[in-house]
């Protein structure tokens, strides 16, 4: 598709109003420059071509301003979200700056927990997978397997591997199992990785929206109701602290609407002050989808015109 034939494309697709459809677009990382471990993560270079198609063929609204005007059937033709979950740093420091160049405004789902120095699980896996000195890594006493680490293409292997096989563990003990892993590779137990406090205000002050993402990331269904309402609930009221106002918007952790959560969770969070909440499921929202289910598009074509197709197709109901 001609990136100049997309905007007529998707006002056609997605004509606004009581007709309106939502396309929310979720990413996670944008990498100052391309990691062999993370080959499905955008670097800045592909992130500015992204977001430059997005801001040209869609309006794109605040998170929270899209799902109001979704449900009062007032929302504009070809309607989008950027959306990031997690609230990793170089969301402040390589997304922002290019957010900002285009006049984007993008909402951001903050894991509290992990703000100035920590490390999310998944990451404790890749940085130990990425450190380990030796040639395999065995895993064996963490009800794991031998992982052979000679290329990149078997250390990507390992990871997903592993990271399939702790996923759906105990919260707790997939935290502690996972950072033993990195332990025993040498990882350093601060990180870099994630923001600070004075990076989740600066990101408000630049005019982008934030959102809960709950305190430690757990899958809230693991969980008790009444761990689950804590999680959620400090989240919240640690990240309203940060930004000295009310946050009402919410991603799930890990999102998926038949494993990972239920209709009580989103109880839970009309309950705690949330007006919207967003998914992983890959779908377009339309007036009829309920505000605390809104689903989500991952991104990962690497040509803008794979792209637009794809846009198009999910505006189409074929995503
Ligand atoms: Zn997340």
């Amino acid at each position: 598709m001609i990136p100049s034939l997309m905007k007529p494309i998707f006002n056609r697709l997605s004509p606004g109003g009581s007709r309106g459809k939502l396309q929310v677009f979720i990413f996670h990382r944008v990498l100052a420059k391309l990691d062999p471990l993370l080959p499905g993560e955008p670097d800045a270079k592909q992130f500015d071509w992204m977001v430059r198609l997005i801001g040209r063929n869609f309006n794109v609204l605040p998170f929270g301003r899209a799902v109001s005007l979704l449900k009062s059937g007032s929302l504009p033709k070809a309607a989008a979200c950027i959306t990031f979950d997690d609230g990793y740093k170089d969301n402040f420091s390589v997304a922002l700056p290019i957010l900002q160049r285009h006049g984007l405004t993008a909402t951001f789902f903050i894991a509290t927990s992990f703000l100035d120095g920590g490390r999310m699980w998944n990451d404790d896996i890749i940085e130990a997978i990425r450190l380990f000195p030796d040639e395999a890594f065995d895993l064996k006493e963490f009800g794991l397997d031998q992982y052979d680490l000679t290329t990149p293409t078997n250390q990507i292997s390992a990871i997903g591997t592993i990271l399939g096989k702790l996923k759906y563990l105990p919260h707790g003990q997939r935290e502690a199992t996972a950072r033993e892993i990195a332990q025993r590779a040498g990882v350093d137990d601060r990180s870099g990785l994630m923001m600070g406090a004075d990076e989740v205000r600066a990101t408000r002050a630049a005019g982008m929206e934030l959102g809960g993402h709950t305190h430690s990331h757990p899958i809230l269904k693991s969980l008790t109701d009444d761990d689950a309402y804590s999680e959620i609930t400090r989240g919240k009221i640690e990240l309203e602290t940060i930004l000295s106002e009310p946050v009402n918007v919410f991603a799930y952790p890990n999102g998926n609407p038949q494993l990972d959560l239920s209709s009580r969770h989103a109880e839970m969070l009309c309950q705690a002050g949330f007006v919207a909440a967003a998914t992983t499921q890959q779908a377009i929202a339309t007036v009829n989808t309920d505000p605390f289910m809104m689903p989500r598009f991952t991104p990962w074509d690497r040509t803008p015109t794979r792209f637009g197709i794809r846009c198009a197709f999910a505006l189409a109901g074929r995503p």
